[in-house]
């Protein structure tokens, strides 16, 4: 059983396993909490992003797909790269947003990770609305935990992703 647990900060501060980045596709960083985990987790982890690219991902981490890497100077294990889906208003892309959940979970269980840490994916930079884009971090983070993950944490960087999250949890089955 996956426990869901709310904190109100800054995901470059938590003690977790893993850490959830809402990277882009690039790998070699960016704005938002991108720019704060590579700021605060040091160069070694942009460094494992290179390589990362040059042997795997030459023309991008495709949307909706997760890779880990190095924590650097993170409270962490390891980072778990994951890139959201850019919110368009006439197409839905969901599905990709609910495999950004899925596939990092996948990804924190095959490393043996026990307590992750995810952002609200998608819902700064690329546009999500934030009460959406909860509904679909928790009810994906229902369906898709498994064993060794037993610790969840939606870290929200304002009131207004905070109380979002409490309202999708509230009304998850
Ligand atoms: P995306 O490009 O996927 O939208 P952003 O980094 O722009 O990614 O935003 C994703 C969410 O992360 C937003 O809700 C933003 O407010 C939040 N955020 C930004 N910095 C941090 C941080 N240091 N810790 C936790 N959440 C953060």
């Amino acid at each position: 059983m996956t426990a869901i647990t709310l904190v109100r900060g800054d995901i470059t501060e938590q003690h977790v396993d893993a850490i959830v980045n809402a990277a882009n596709s690039s790998l070699l960083g960016g704005g938002g909490v991108d720019g704060a985990i590579h700021r605060r987790g040091g160069p070694e982890i942009l460094a494992d992003c290179r390589r990362l690219r040059a042997s795997h991902y030459g023309k991008g981490l495709p949307t909706g797909r997760a890779v880990a890497t190095t924590a650097g100077r993170l409270h962490a294990r390891f980072v778990i790269h994951t890139v959201g889906p850019v919110w368009q208003a006439d197409e839905d892309r969901s599905a990709l947003l609910a495999s950004c959940y899925r596939e990092s979970l996948r990804v924190a269980a095959e490393s043996g990770a026990v307590s992750v840490a995810f952002p609200a994916i998608s819902t700064g930079i690329f546009g999500w609305p934030m009460d959406d884009g909860a509904r679909i971090a928790v009810r994906t983070v229902h369906e898709a935990a498994v064993a060794p993950v037993a610790d969840v944490r939606f870290v929200l960087f304002d009131d207004a992703a905070y109380q979002a999250f409490e309202r999708a949890l509230a009304a998850a089955p």
